[in-house]
Order: structure tokens, then sequence, then C-alpha cells
């Protein structure tokens, strides 16, 4: 098949293209770069069957293809409160063209949706038929409020003109492959332990987070885009739950690092708890993460490492 994956250059796009290309698909890398990498999709450029494009979709684009995965959108709140209205338009204009091409190629289409749409959420842990807690006029608006559109946006075009839709919401995710300077907990614990460096923790720290390794998610996306009844949304995420505190503590302990945990004031409309309910995965997907957290951070201090010294 041709699958285009726009976002492609980012964490999860960059491994998303590796494993469909391992599988022998054609795929179409699309990438505006403005938080994603040449870096991470270097060395794919060898495979005959590797494309990329340089385009930001708020501008149509068409090529012929059987598979959309639409993950172009910053997620690091640092990268989409930087533009907001670019990020509002990316989930408006840019969902609206990709579900445009899925129209005319009758491409099956799965959008990148995420926990956020849940906002600081009243039910725990979150299920899918939870309508979510979304400030629809705070700083973390235009991402929260953009996702749901996308989503609103996919189920109507879904209804409307009969394309092929699936929804995935995709719980906090990493690996290597984040940028150093993403801005997410992850990365910034990592780069702030190795290099010595106090560990910034957002208010008490008692705010909680459940983290899916990258390999664990991209098979649920490709498990999502295959299987032939069932559009979702479903959630996509590790299950296990921690305090922010928590992770900060491994993080040293993992690095051996001797950098001390610091506590500066808490970030606007900052989701106090947030953990997926993935029975829904499990059932219809039977999709489960392998990877926990102690050992996807193993797998991500060494690129952490190589990118600080480098
Ligand atoms: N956070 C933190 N220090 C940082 C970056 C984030 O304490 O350097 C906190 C942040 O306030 C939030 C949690 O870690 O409570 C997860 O933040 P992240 O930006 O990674 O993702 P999101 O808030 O979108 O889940």
């Amino acid at each position: 098949m041709r699958i285009l994956v726009t976002g492609g250059a980012g964490l999860i796009g960059s491994h998303l293209c590796e494993s469909l290309l391992a599988q022998g698909h054609e795929v179409v890398c699309l990438d505006n770069y403005f938080t994603g990498s040449k870096r991470n999709i270097f060395h794919l450029l060898d495979s005959k069957n590797f494309e990329i494009l340089r385009h930001d979709i708020i501008n149509p684009v068409d090529i012929e293809v059987e598979q959309i995965y639409n993950l172009a959108c910053p997620a690091s709140p640092v990268f989409y409160q930087f533009n907001p209205v670019r990020t509002i338009q990316a989930n408006v204009l840019g969902v609206t063209n990709m579900l445009e091409l899925a129209k005319r190629t009758r491409a099956r289409i799965l959008q990148a949706s995420t926990s956020e749409v849940y906002g600081d959420p009243r039910v725990h842990p979150q299920t899918e038929d939870y309508w979510g807690n979304v400030n629809p006029i705070g700083v973390r608006a235009c991402y929260d409020e953009g996702k749901r559109v996308a989503e609103t946006l996919m189920m109507d075009y879904g209804r409307q003109d009969r394309v092929d839709i699936r929804i995935v919401r995709i719980f906090n995710t990493y690996g290597p492959r984040m940028a150093v300077n993403d801005g997410r907990v992850v990365s910034n614990f990592i780069v702030q332990a190795l290099k010595g460096k106090d560990l910034r923790i957002n208010g008490d720290g008692l705010q909680t987070r459940s983290f899916c390794f990258v390999s664990d998610l991209v098979r649920g996306l490709a498990g999502m885009m295959n299987q032939e009844d069932f559009r979702g949304p479903v959630n996509l995420g590790n299950p296990r739950e921690l305090t922010i505190l928590d992770l900060a503590r491994k993080t040293i302990q993992l690095t051996e690092s001797s950098a001390r945990i610091v506590h500066g004031e808490p970030a606007p409309d900052d989701p106090v708890r947030r953990q997926p309910d993935i029975a829904l995965a499990r059932r219809k997907l039977r999709w489960e993460p392998a990877i926990d957290i102690d050992e996807g951070l193993e797998l991500t201090i060494p690129y952490f490492r190589q990118q600080v010294t480098s």
C-alpha cells in the first residue's frame, strides 16, 4: 500500500514510518518540521519505498494514497502554545484538508486525537464515553478544543461523506527521538538529570500521568488502522499511572544523577490526573502495552545521553 504519514518526522511519526517500511509498504512522510526533525528520518532516506514531502497540512495536498495517518500537530504544551492560532488551524483547516484527500482517494484516514480531549478529567480512569472537562478559553484550549473539533470533523465526514475514519486518543508517549528541547516532562527530566541540573517540577508534583513507550503506541496505531469494523474513538496509552514526583525520582535513579528536585509554579490548567482505561483497545484490537516505565526509560536514556554529549 501507499501510505501517507503526516507529522512523519516527529517522535511517533518517524517510528511509524519505520515500521510501515519494514512491513513492505510505500511511505510518504509529510512534515513542516516545526517540531519534527529531518534527523528522525534520515536513516530511512535510502529506502526506495520512502519519500518525504515538506508541506504544511493547513494547505491542501493532492497525492494518491490508500491510507492516511494524520499525526501532524505540535503536541508539547510549549510548542502548541507558541502559536496557538496555528495550532487550531492545523486541527481545523489541516484535518479538513486531510479528510478531503481521504474522500477523493477513498483512503482510510486515522486521526491522532489525544487524552487532552478529556481536559482536567472528572472521571478516572478516562473511558472513551466520557465527554471531558475542558476550559474553552484557557491557554491549552488551542490544542484541546482543536483536537475536539478534529474529532467532530472526522465523525461528520464519516457520516456525511462516508469517509472511512479511525480515531485514536493518544495518552502521553515518550521514547528515543523526542527533541531535547521538546519541553515535555520525560525529555526535560532526562536532559536535566544527565546534565546534573535541577529537575523542575511544576507545582507539588502530585499530579499524575501515564506514560506509553513509543513502540507500543505505534503497534496500537497500526492495529486500529487495519481492523475493519470499529472506527473509535479508542484510547491508546499505558495504564500505569504515576505522579510527576515519582517520575522525577525514577529518572534521577536510572540516570545515576546527583541532580536535585525543585518546585516551581503550577502550570495553568494543568490536568491533575490522567490515566487511560484501555478495556476497549484490549477488546477490539487485542492491544496492550508491553513496555513498562522503567524499561522504557532505560531504552530512552541512552538516546538523550548521546544527544547531550554530541
Ligand atoms: N511538567 C513538569 N516539569 C517539566 C515539564 C512538565 O513538572 O519540565 C509537568 C506538567 O506540568 C504536567 C506533567 O509534567 O503536570 C506532564 O507535562 P507534559 O508537558 O509532559 O505533558 P501534558 O501536560 O501535555 O500531559
